[in-house]
């Protein structure tokens, strides 16, 4: 794996879980607030911690911040900072942005100044929360488009102890079995004499729609 160099801009709560699981994965983490509490709080999950304030250009160049590869722009509540941190980070030069957006005006606004991907954490997760609800034995997705997707899905009990060419889910629901994960093990494009057992996850793509019927089989 190639080490890369990433900050965080904003150490709340998103910022922190993002920064954390990047630092965990091995990656160089630098993290960076105008708040020196939230910057004292979060040095156990990242390799550097800074206090800055981001929309100071000269504060960026002196953090060096042209020698990283992405630059995550956390801060929520503080629109204005979030767009001029991440219109200041454009105008410097940097590929990669990714900023959180409160909003749909908002992002826009991100989207506009030069930020490569949006990220709606509140929107998104509040889907997730419905989508999880509509589909009980759906464990996880992702969204493919609006109509398609892929999603591991709990095998109904009555489905245990036949194989896949008999209980015809193709056919029956409209729907592809592209893997099993058996007890952590994920077996890719199983064969139609594999037997589901009990506790199986079909990971299956297809339209929604198709899916939600399938993820509510009793
Ligand atoms: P969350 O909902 O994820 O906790 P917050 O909006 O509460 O997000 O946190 C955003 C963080 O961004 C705060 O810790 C705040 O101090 C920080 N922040 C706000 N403005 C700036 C700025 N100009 N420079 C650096 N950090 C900032």
């Amino acid at each position: 794996m190639t080490i890369k160099q990433y900050a965080v801009i904003g150490l709340g709560r998103f910022g922190v879980s993002v920064a954390r699981r990047l630092h965990e994965a091995g990656h160089e983490v630098l993290g960076i607030d105008i708040n020196e509490e939230r910057v004292e709080d979060a040095e156990p999950y990242v390799t550097h911690a800074v206090v800055a304030d981001t929309t100071e250009e000269k504060a960026l160049n002196s953090i060096g911040i042209r020698n990283f590869d992405c630059v995550i722009v956390a801060i929520g509540i503080d629109m204005q900072s979030s767009i001029l941190t991440v219109s200041i980070l454009k105008e410097l030069g940097i590929k990669k942005i990714i900023a959180k957006a409160l909003g749909k005006r908002h992002g826009q606004v991100l989207d506009k100044v030069g930020a490569e991907w949006v990220v709606y954490p509140e929107r998104d997760m509040g889907e997730r929360v419905a989508n999880q609800l509509l589909s009980p034995n759906m464990l996880n997705y992702i969204e493919l488009s609006k109509e398609y997707s892929i999603e591991e899905i709990m095998i109904p009990s009555k489905m245990a102890g036949h194989n896949l060419r008999d209980l015809d889910i193709r056919a029956k629901y409209n729907v592809s079995v592209i893997a099993i994960v058996r007890d952590g093990n994920i077996t890719i494009l199983p064969s139609p004499d594999e037997i589901i057992k009990e506790k199986d996850i079909l990971v299956m793509i297809g339209h929604r729609k198709d899916l939600t019927v399938f993820s509510n089989i009793e």
